[in-house]
């Protein structure tokens, strides 16, 4: 296996091509191979399963064009156990066997945290040797994936706390993938808090608050297009999968899943794996209606929806990566971030002189170690994030960010909770003393009469003793 710091990774050149669905990766990536001598990887998470070739939009054998296609298809889409880890741990091979045959490797996909993983050294952190622990296995036993899959998000973090406090105020309550995520390392490292991994690997790799890059000659392709032309190409490439029998597969894979399931005796569970696909989980209602039902007014409303769906989540998906495109390679920017090419595929007119020559261009200098003739996106860097846990009672929100609290206490929104809550606190505290000033008052005034009465006593008397 590929181990850290090897020294291929150092000195070989890696080119990433990154975009949303649709604007035209595989295309792209099978010409530039072709003319570079690569080989293609795919960093897609719903593509390394076996299956739903239609749904994950996979590329055909006639698209792959004879270019070699890795990591494609070679998961059982019925293992639900891969791990972001695992990707990682069979890429890295993979990459250096290209490397080793004087290959370019292009690495192709979509998942932001796959490319995350082969891009840094500790995202996710690389394995540790476990710890020889004699707690380890009622360690391995009291944080199984059983018991684990128990808590709630908010339990989770909880747990964390307990074992890694550091990890735990990095962390939102919500970002449930990231906190179990901390709470495995510790389990599988036999008791190693990640905070405390990372922290060693920062402190060896040089770095103040994330992992270094791994591959230091590494140049990134994103192919960008306008939301109107993206859009329109969503909806034809989910009419063309819908020609090509997006539904039959389907189906057909619902039917196995549920008679695996059955057979083991399983639950189902549509939150992992391939069941997570853009396709699946927006035709699952559909899926669920019988043969009948589905040709019915009601079936065929259900379908409309799926469709809508799929398009709304692939737009969705596409914001997500600029997103994260943004703040990882242009705003966290450290030693070897490598530099990011935007192609403008929104004119498929000019396809071959605004993306095919202008990649082209852009690789021949970079492999030569020559100016590249195209700017590179601005990288504009930002302060480290200050991460502090603090809940705001009024509104009833935790915040783990420092900037996103301070944010918050200063927003209207917060403001006006406040307002609503001091205005309903006065009247409770009106309304509870009106009864205690009632009784003043009642008090006030028996005294009044008391004290009048007694004046006129007196003076009544005064003028007995005058007269
Ligand atoms: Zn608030």
């Amino acid at each position: 296996m590929a181990t850290v710091g090897n020294f291929r990774y150092t000195t070989s050149p890696l080119i990433i091509i990154l975009g949303a669905t649709a604007v035209g990766k595989t295309k792209l990536s099978v010409y530039l191979s072709k003319r570079f001598n690569g080989e293609i990887v795919n960093a897609d998470s719903m593509q390394i399963y076996d299956g739903l070739d239609i749904a994950t939009a996979k590329p055909t054998l006639e698209e792959r064009d004879n270019v070699p296609h890795h990591l494609f298809s070679y998961i059982n889409p019925l293992d639900r156990s891969h791990t972001v880890i695992d990707y990682r741990n069979d890429a890295l091979p993979v990459i250096d066997s290209i490397l080793s045959r004087s290959h370019l490797p292009f690495i192709v996909g979509g998942t932001n945290y796959y490319i995350e993983s082969l891009l840094f050294h500790l995202n996710p952190p690389d394995p540790v040797e476990p710890v020889q622990n004699e707690q380890l296995p009622s360690l391995a036993e009291d944080l199984s994936d059983e018991n684990l899959s128990k808590l709630t998000s908010v339990q989770l973090h909880e747990l964390l706390s307990k074992i890694d406090k550091p990890t735990s105020v990095r962390k939102h309550p919500n970002e449930e993938r990231k906190i179990r995520r901390a709470i495995e390392f510790y389990r599988d490292s036999g008791g190693i808090p990640l905070s405390e991994a990372l922290k060693k690997q920062h402190a060896e790799s040089g770095f103040s608050y994330r992992g270094s890059f791994r591959f230091h000659r590494c140049c990134l392709l994103w192919l960008t297009c306008q939301k109107d032309e993206l859009e329109r190409r969503i909806n034809e490439r989910v009419k063309s999968m819908l020609d090509r029998g997006l539904i039959r597969e389907l189906e057909q894979f619902h039917e196995e899943y549920n008679r695996t399931c059955a057979e083991a005796d399983e639950s189902f569970d549509y939150t992992r794996g391939v069941f997570q696909a853009i396709g699946f989980k927006e035709f699952h209602d559909y899926l669920l209606l019988s043969e009948s039902e589905r040709k019915s007014e009601h079936g065929k409303k259900v379908f409309a929806n799926g469709i809508e769906r799929l398009k709304v989540s692939t737009r969705q998906y596409s914001k997500y990566q600029e997103k994260w495109l943004r703040m990882r390679l242009l705003q966290r920017v450290e030693e070897h971030s490598p530099d990011v090419y935007e192609l403008d595929t929104t004119d498929l007119t000019c396809w071959e002189e605004n993306v095919e020559q202008r990649a082209e261009a852009i690789i021949e200098a970079f492999l030569k170690n020559e100016t590249i003739p195209f700017p590179a996106l601005p990288k504009t860097p930002i302060e480290e994030p200050v991460y502090e846990q603090n809940t705001c009672t009024t509104c009833d929100r935790v915040f783990h960010l420092k900037s996103q609290w301070l944010l918050h206490l200063k927003s209207k929104q917060h403001k006006r909770v406040v307002r609503s809550t001091e205005r309903k606190t006065f009247r409770r505290k009106l309304d509870n003393a009106i009864p205690s000033l009632l009784t003043t008052l009642d008090t006030l005034q028996a005294r009044k009469i008391s004290e009048n009465e007694k004046e006129s006593d007196s003076s009544e008397k005064d003028e007995e003793s005058e007269s």
